[in-house]
């Protein structure tokens, strides 16, 4: 690979005229183009004087499944229950397996290199690991299942009616001992293309037992576990009515906060509730597209990182693509916290590039493996076009990829030293036949929540 490297290393350095060599999935070397050239005979050069040479992003929060039905949540709010996990639990495993190669397409068309994604339906599994291995991106896989029954009393059905809960006795322990089988087949800090992780979605379907023996399950794995948390008024209703406590603190309660747990979204973290995930070193999988699509909350972005907690950037189905959620994440909390204090440091460019890269790969547990080009690490890399004009006089790379680039950039994406994407071709994903499945799930779905829609589809 030859072009201007951001390696993403401890010191942040970016070598002007450089060379990234890899061998059988590895990277060799990353250092002056003339040093390299001198040390090694290449058999493919990927990139020239003008290209950008990145690690490859990571998504660190998604759900495939959840992909057919995207633009029919737009404006239905509340969405997640109603419209979201209807519609993921229609599909049939040979269904699964095209959202998966949906979301794949579209996030190495963006750069992305690893994903991560949550499942929580064990018949779609197989199917969504056959799909990932057969694309080749890059995974993080947290597999769980619900074992409890809830229910939620809303705002005023609170006068007669109160919150409850109740496990499916014996579940948990089945459901974790086919998390611990599925972390032995994809160990958690292992050289496969995927790394098993522990989902204990939320605190409402998920019984004491799965939280408690799911973090211990996390820990002698060495895996995260992942947590959907703070995410909504309705969820830390359940949790005051049910536990008594706030969401973070109920977590902190059963003993799952520690440096394996992803909070994921905690929009609605209270100062306390951020301390309690800074003490315990916890990290935040943050969405900022998502934040504004289903409108709960924006996260206090600048204290958690003031805080010293590690964040990765998620795209979490929406837009599924990097350089939109960086510039998302820029834009809201630019105008949330920047704008309200005046003060341009609310967020660096370069801190946000490094939660969708290196920090992001801390908090998902495979910065041995990614997020940076240092030798020894895979060959995840991705190949930006830096020639077009808007990239021109370039002053501070970071800021300027930022607030720049875009998609449309990407040359090449590369896992493994294996290229997925390069100049609108996919070798892995058979596009026109990923068209036809598409098209079809996108109407079985449609179908699917006709009825649970509050509005039909507005004409435009
Ligand atoms: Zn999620």
């Amino acid at each position: 690979m030859r072009g201007r490297i951001v390696t993403m290393d401890k010191d942040r350095t970016v070598i002007d005229d450089g060379m990234a060599v890899s061998r059988a999935g590895r990277i060799l070397a990353v250092g002056p183009r003339a040093e390299i050239a001198s040390r090694f005979r290449c058999d493919q050069v990927l990139g020239d004087a003008h290209s950008i040479i990145m690690p490859g992003f990571i998504d660190a929060h998604t759900h495939c499944t959840q992909c057919f039905v995207r633009s029919l949540t737009s404006g239905e709010l509340p969405m997640i229950p109603r419209i979201y996990s209807p519609a993921q639990r229609s599909l049939n495993a040979e269904q699964a397996a095209t959202t998966v190669r949906l979301i794949a397409a579209q996030l190495l068309r963006s750069g992305i290199t690893t994903m991560c994604e949550g499942t929580l339906n064990p018949a779609h599994e197989p199917a969504i690991v056959e799909a990932i291995e057969e694309t080749g991106i890059r995974c993080v896989m947290a597999r769980g299942a619900a074992d409890q029954d809830f229910h939620h009393a809303a705002l005023y059905s609170q006068i007669t009616d109160r919150s409850w809960y109740k496990a499916r006795e014996g579940q948990a322990e089945k459901e974790l001992l086919a998390t611990e089988d599925f972390l032995k087949r994809h160990p958690a800090r292992g050289e496969g293309l995927i790394r098993g992780a522990v989902n204990v979605s939320a605190l409402m379907n998920f019984s004491e037992a799965y939280f408690k023996g799911g973090a211990e399950l996390a820990r002698r794995h060495d895996a995260t576990i992942q947590v959907h948390i703070g995410r909504d008024r309705e969820e830390v209703e359940f949790c005051l009515a049910a536990f008594g406590r706030r969401p973070i603190e109920r977590l902190a309660d059963l003993g799952v906060i520690d440096e394996h747990l992803v909070a994921v979204h905690a929009v609605l973290a209270s100062e306390k509730e951020i301390e309690l995930l800074a003490r315990g070193g916890a990290g935040l999988a943050h969405s900022p597209v998502e934040c504004v699509a289903n409108l709960n909350a924006i996260p206090n972005l600048p204290r958690f990182r003031a805080s010293g907690i590690r964040v990765a950037l998620g795209c979490d189905n929406q837009a599924n693509d990097i350089f939109v959620n960086m510039r998302a994440a820029w834009l809201i909390h630019g105008a949330k916290w920047g704008v309200s204090s005046y003060d341009a440091e609310f967020l660096s460019a370069g801190e946000i590039i490094d939660m969708a890269t290196i920090e992001a790969a801390s908090v998902l547990r495979c910065d041995d493996l990614v997020g940076s080009l240092e030798p020894g690490k895979a060959a995840d890399m991705v190949v930006l076009d830096g020639s077009g004009p808007h990239m021109m006089s370039s002053q501070h790379l970071s800021s300027e990829l930022l607030r720049y680039a875009s998609r449309a950039e990407v040359k090449s994406t590369i896992v493994a030293g294996k290229v997925l994407y390069s100049d609108g071709e996919f070798p892995t994903i058979d596009i026109e036949r990923l068209r036809e499945e598409a098209t079809a799930g996108a109407r079985f779905v449609r179908d699917v929540v006709a009825d649970r829609r509050y509005r039909p589809l507005p004409a435009w």
